[in-house]
């Protein structure tokens, strides 16, 4: 028998109340996913007990038959869900229960968009299911006991979800964790066995613990004694993934999905493998179809790979087990070879380790591949949702970045608009005769790398190039370097050499004659290089430009200027770089400027060409007052 005493009362923290409210209008008609919750929080107790009494002798007695139980008193109107899993201590109790110190929560109330399928999704992905009790309870009683401590270091935790909660010391003979919930007036569905056994069905099949429940009895038939009812496995609780692919039907593999990983959606594809041979292994890896609120969040990166050994759950977010660009998959890792009491820190340096990883990516690789090759669209949909994460691999996993960069997809000056995009292999099939680079041009915004000048002689030639504008391209490019055998080329940096490429076209003859040659320009650069010596590192004539007047170019190993711009934001010393401008000698402008005699004057005319260059090409101006001012002397200056 239990004995409670002591009561203390503690308030919510104003977040806690804000919570709730929204789970239960969000959660109004999924009511049913509280059990899902709480079931596989019962799960995850009895998972760390098993791994506890790895390394602790006096726990193993406790985890003889690790189980979860569902009961209903219909005359007390509750549901219960209990365990003898780890349990908690009162400290824990008022951590994890009490307060929601946790950094999700306030990111959940944060994100909950009004949509209940989404909102319902997120609930899981933030931690925050225990309070999914209260959608159907209005009160809701926690007693738990942590595995090791003594019998009197129960504790009892109540709350009716509105202002606080009480806390009392208790007797609890066995550790592990009880949840009562007493169901409110309009769910009180939830009291039949029947419902709950179909709900456990449906989502908690798959907890490696057995569920427990009374056994249905029938009525005694007249004269006859009653059946005294039995408790019963209800779920499956085999580990699917042990299974062979051919018993796993495509809904086991969709609902294990959402149950292990915490997922309100089906994924978008999965791979499931049993390596054999020097080592043996399985993995069941998934792709979701959405992007976790916190995938860029460096402070928050988590990985979604479950490891077991030899189906005993191990860790979660076993970070060696994927390359960081690939935190997003999920799914599970079982062993065969690692030794059970496998830590962190053996994790680090293990040949083993590293041979289920490099397996495990080539894995991921090919599945996108096939995916992109037979299903476009839904290729489509991971790239919009994944896409940036893969550009992290050249700088990470140089033996697979070719195999990485075949997945990408680039804006290019061939699409019509914005999202019609390419792969690295169609660019290579539509290169011009004589086209040996690949050429793309980064950007701070579509539109911007779009209306580029530099892109003028390339649209001339029919070249094609590929549009960046994503702020980690002109980062990945430093590492990418070739793809096929092919280089990558900026086009707004270096000196450009198209000579041979695109030839057969007419209009090349055509705008050779209009150029004057450059003899006939020396006395104009002569001009501009001395009116902009220290903005610019040369003034030379364009092979890029057919219609701007003149562009600016940077040093081939030189940060785009939008970058240069974003990083002296953030506070970073950018080393001066001084462009290369180049000018196109038969636009009416140059041509006027080359007639200007007054020296002033030209000295403007310099000076607000280099500017519109500079912001042509994305690039900020540093003194933005002084082009105001001159734009406004040239207009004066037309009329008179
Ligand atoms: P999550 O389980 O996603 O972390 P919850 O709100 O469901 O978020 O639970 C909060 C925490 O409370 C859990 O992380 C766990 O530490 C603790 N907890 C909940 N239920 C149990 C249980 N049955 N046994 C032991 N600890 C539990």
């Amino acid at each position: 028998m239990s004995t409670v005493s002591q009561t203390e009362n503690r308030v919510f923290e104003a977040e806690v109340n804000q919570l709730l409210q929204l789970m239960i209008h969000s959660l109004y008609s999924n009511q049913e996913i509280f059990l899902r919750e709480l079931i596989s929080n019962a799960s995850d107790a009895c998972d760390k007990l098993r791994f506890a009494a790895l390394s602790d002798d006096s726990l193993q007695a406790q985890q003889g038959a690790l189980q979860i139980s569902v009961s209903v008193d219909e005359e007390a109107g509750t549901v219960t869900v209990s365990d003898n899993g780890i349990g908690m201590s009162k400290d824990e109790v008022v951590t994890n229960i009490g307060t929601i110190a946790k950094s999700g929560t306030r990111q959940f109330l944060e994100s909950l968009t009004g949509d209940q399928q989404t909102d319902a999704r997120m609930i899981g992905q933030f931690g925050v299911g225990f309070y999914s009790a209260f959608v159907v309870a209005d009160k809701v009683t926690l007693r738990t006991r942590r595995a090791g401590d003594a019998v009197g270091d129960g504790v009892q935790w109540e709350s009716d979800g509105s202002s606080g909660y009480t806390l009392d010391a208790m007797d609890r003979s066995e550790p592990g964790t009880e949840v009562i919930l007493t169901l409110k007036d309009e769910s009180k569905e939830f009291l039949s066995a029947w419902r709950l056994r179909s709900i456990i069905k449906k989502y908690s099949d798959h907890i490696t613990f057995p569920i427990m429940m009374l056994e249905e009895v029938s009525p005694p038939a007249e004269g006859e004694e009653a059946n005294t009812p039995e408790l019963e496995q209800v779920n499956d609780a085999s580990a699917l993934w042990t299974r062979s692919k051919s018993e796993v039907s495509e809904e086991d593999y969709k609902e294990f999905y959402k149950q292990v990983c915490q997922d309100y959606e089906d994924p978008l594809a999965w791979t499931h493998n049993r390596v054999e041979g020097k080592q043996e292994y399985t993995t069941l890896l998934y792709i979701p179809k959405k992007a976790p609120f916190d995938l860029y969040d460096a402070q928050q990166q988590r990985n979604g790979i479950k490891l077991f050994v030899q189906r005993v759950f191990i860790m979660d977010e076993a970070e060696k087990l994927m390359p960081r660009y690939l935190r997003f998959i999920k799914g599970i890792v079982d062993s065969n070879d690692l030794p059970l009491n496998v830590s962190r820190e053996i994790l680090q340096n293990n040949k083993l380790i590293d041979g289920i990883r490099s397996g495990s990516v080539k894995k991921i690789l090919s599945l996108l591949e096939s995916i992109a090759e037979k299903e476009p669209e839904k290729y489509e949909e991971f790239w919009n949702e994944f896409g940036r994460c893969l550009k992290e691999a050249p700088a990470e996993d140089f033996a697979n970045k070719e195999q990485v960069a075949k997945l990408y997809r680039f804006d290019s000056t061939l699409g019509a608009k914005q999202g019609e995009l390419v792969s690295l292999d169609t660019y290579i099939e539509r290169m011009q005769p004589g086209q040996e680079k690949i050429y793309y041009i980064t950007a701070d915004s579509y539109q911007a790398a779009g209306n580029s000048p530099h892109l003028e002689v390339f649209r001339d030639k029919s070249i094609e190039v590929l549009l960046m504008h994503d702020r980690v391209d002109e980062w990945m490019m430093g590492y990418l370097m070739e793809y096929d055998g092919k280089s990558f080329v900026s086009i707004a940096k270096g000196e450009l050499d198209l000579d041979g490429v695109g030839i057969e076209k007419d209009s090349d003859k055509k705008s050779d004659e209009d150029n004057p040659a450059e003899e006939e320009t020396e006395g104009l650069i002569k001009r501009l290089k001395e009116v902009l010596e220290n903005k610019t590192s040369d003034v030379r004539v364009s092979k890029r430009l057919t219609t701007s007047p003149a562009c600016v170019v940077l040093g081939e190993q030189d940060m785009a200027l939008h970058m240069q711009q974003l990083m002296k934001q953030v506070g970073h010393e950018i080393p001066d770089t001084r462009p290369v401008l180049e000018i196109n000698p038969s636009h009416p402008i140059l041509r006027l400027l080359d007639k200007e005699p007054d020296d002033e004057r030209f000295a403007n005319w310099s000076e607000l060409l280099l500017d519109q260059a500079l912001l042509a090409d994305g690039g900020q101006l540093e003194d933005g007052a002084g082009f105001v001012k001159r734009m406004n002397e040239m207009f004066l200056a037309l009329n008179s």
